[in-house]
């Protein structure tokens, strides 16, 4: 399954964030199969609305909601890359992940205390930013080395090592400019080439704003937020907006207290289903649904994926077998009430192997075993 990291400097909320993250997994733990892996890993269910709807028509046993990761990687100082703190287990975490997630402190509190002794979101950034920087950099450049050398043995053709030394280059540009790699304008080719050096800056990011309790009902009144956001667009990073401390006083009350203190702080619903759902969406991650008496079950899918390739991700043998699959939308589905009706009306598609699957279908798989 997917993994995001939770990164940022001491004491701006990552461990309030990622308890809350794991306990409210916990909770639904009751209804679906989910537990935490390692102390530093909590694994979450993607909230869909859709899901609930086709269970019902469905009349499911079970609803199955798409699952995430999520990582506590702590030890992040100035200096990392150069091997202070934890310095490069750090980073060897971060390059794991498939996002990275940054908690950036936008409350005001005098007893916790902030590393650079006030808040700033633009220097937490700022520093997160250098290091991951400094840590790709170093390796576009050894990699380069080994490039003019001739010794990059896994090198197949001269034409992917052109393409890999030019994207190397317009990479290392941007990072000298102190931007991440991922604002570098590479083709699919390029893009490639240089995939295996998992650079850090090549991930995506999210931004995540934490703010005091007073403020989640009016974002727009809080300066670091601005800030946050302005930084956001630089950087081409997402944005989500939470209070760490909410999160984490919501999961201790029982669920029909929650209501009630939500509408206290004037909010309508918690932030937390917000930033999985906001992740995910960043990762360019689709959802296809099965849908039967058994079970109703979402399943995550890279855009593009076809038809095989998505039976796949439930079973290798279903895409090795795949013979064709019955599809019919979300809403055709919905308007038609169920698999049967929607068969009846002409829209249930029978789709091959070439079929890119969208998002929301509701598909059954014909496989030989
Ligand atoms: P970490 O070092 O980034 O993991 O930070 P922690 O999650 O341990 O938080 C550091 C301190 O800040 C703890 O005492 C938290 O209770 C407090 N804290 C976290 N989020 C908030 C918040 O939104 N508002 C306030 N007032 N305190 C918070």
């Amino acid at each position: 399954s997917l993994r995001a990291g939770i990164v940022g400097l001491p004491n701006v909320g990552k461990s309030t964030l990622f308890n809350a993250v794991v306990e409210n997994g916990k909770a639904q733990a009751a209804n679906f199969p989910f537990c935490t892996i390692e102390p530093n890993v909590g694994i979450v269910a993607v909230p869909d609305a859709r899901l609930d709807v086709l269970s019902k028509l469905s009349k499911s046993q079970r609803v199955v909601p798409a699952s995430m990761e999520f990582v506590d990687i702590a030890g992040l100082v100035k200096g990392a890359s150069q091997g202070e703190g934890l310095g490069n287990k750090f980073l060897s975490h971060i390059r794991e992940v498939d996002a990275i997630l940054q908690v950036v402190r936008c409350f005001e509190d005098n007893d916790i205390v902030h590393v650079n002794g006030k808040i700033d979101p633009k220097s937490d950034i700022d520093v997160v930013n250098l290091e991951l920087i400094l840590s790709d950099l170093d390796q576009i450049e050894k990699r380069m080395e080994k490039i003019k050398k001739g010794k990059t043995k896994d090198s197949q053709s001269k034409l992917k090592d052109e393409a890999e030394r030019l994207a190397l280059e317009k990479i290392h540009n941007m990072l000298m400019d102190g931007k991440p790699a991922r604002s570098a304008y590479l083709t699919d080719f390029e893009k490639d080439s240089i995939r295996q050096l998992c650079l850090l800056t090549m991930k995506p990011i999210i931004f995540v704003a934490n703010v005091a309790e007073s403020d989640v009902s009016d974002l727009s009144s809080n300066p670091y937020v601005r800030e946050v956001l302005r930084l956001a667009s630089e950087l081409q990073s997402g944005l989500v907006t939470i209070s760490a401390q909410v999160e984490s006083e919501l999961i201790e009350l029982p669920m029909e207290e929650r209501t009630e203190y939500l509408k206290s702080l004037g909010v309508s619903e918690s932030g937390l289903g917000n930033l999985i759902r906001e992740t995910y969406d960043l990762l360019g991650l689709r959802t296809y649904f099965t849908s039967g008496e058994k079970e109703t079950k979402a399943w995550t899918i890279l855009a593009g994926m076809t038809a095989p390739q998505a039976a796949g991700v439930i079973h290798s043998d279903f895409e090795k077998g795949f013979i064709r699959a019955e599809t019919v939308s979300y809403d055709d589905f919905v308007a038609a009430g169920s698999l049967t009706a929607a068969r009846e009306k002409g829209l249930l598609r029978s789709e091959g192997k070439e079929y890119v699957v969208q998002e929301g279908d509701v598909m059954l798989f014909r496989f030989n075993v």
